[in-house]
């Protein structure tokens, strides 16, 4: 069974097809394809809700069952920010370091006890028949008040896991722990679920 990842990520690729290949799915991008699935707009206020959006415009413009996920930090002293904002918190889109500094200086008079946050992953598959499933993996943690570690990419710097931060774990060690890992986890759970009816 074939289905498209709407993702130009490679490090979500390369997670993805490892946790697809062994249900028999045979994990595809547009680009593998010679198609260009448009960007769907992030409009939802929850990841769930942003992972559907593309998962869904993804089935649609191809036909395939589609594969859309959507991440974040959520820090509890913020009200939830930065939430759905994640990658565009300080403004430019994927900027880790502004991001960074932009949340230690929100949080600057927060105490420790204070400081928990928690990342988010939700991964959603829509069928060309209109079946959807959503799954959701979440690592709870605190927030910093510098940077450790030279692993990760995004937050993980600031995000403490126990007495290490995410950037001082290795590869497998955050896989183990982390929201994408047990996102990923739980999709190949349920999965089978839906492809084997
Ligand atoms: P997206 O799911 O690719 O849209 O990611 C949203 C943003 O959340 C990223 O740009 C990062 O800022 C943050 N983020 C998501 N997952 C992680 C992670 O595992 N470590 C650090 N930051 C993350």
């Amino acid at each position: 069974m074939r289905f498209i990842i709407a993702t130009h990520n490679g490090h979500k690729l390369k997670e993805l097809k490892r946790i697809l290949e062994p249900l028999g799915i045979d994990a595809v991008t547009d680009r593998d394809l010679g198609i260009t699935l448009s960007e769907a707009e992030e409009t939802g206020s929850t990841f769930a809700e942003n992972a559907e959006i593309k998962a869904t415009s993804g089935c649609r413009e191809s036909g395939l069952p589609c594969i859309a996920d959507d991440s974040g930090l959520v820090v509890d002293a913020l009200g939830g920010e930065p939430g759905v904002y994640s990658a565009r918190y300080a403004g430019e889109h994927g900027d880790d370091e502004a991001n960074i500094v932009k949340l230690l200086t929100k949080l600057a008079d927060i105490p420790e006890e204070k400081r928990t946050a928690r990342f988010v992953c939700s991964i959603c598959v829509v069928f060309p028949d209109g079946r959807k499933l959503t799954v959701e993996g979440k690592s709870e943690g605190r927030i910093g008040y510098e940077k450790r570690g030279e692993g990760g990419f995004g937050y993980d710097p600031v995000f403490m896991f126990g007495d290490r931060s995410f950037a001082e774990l290795s590869a497998e060690e955050k896989d183990e722990v982390s929201h994408r890992g047990h996102a990923l986890r739980a999709l190949a759970r349920e999965l089978p679920k839906y492809i084997n009816d």
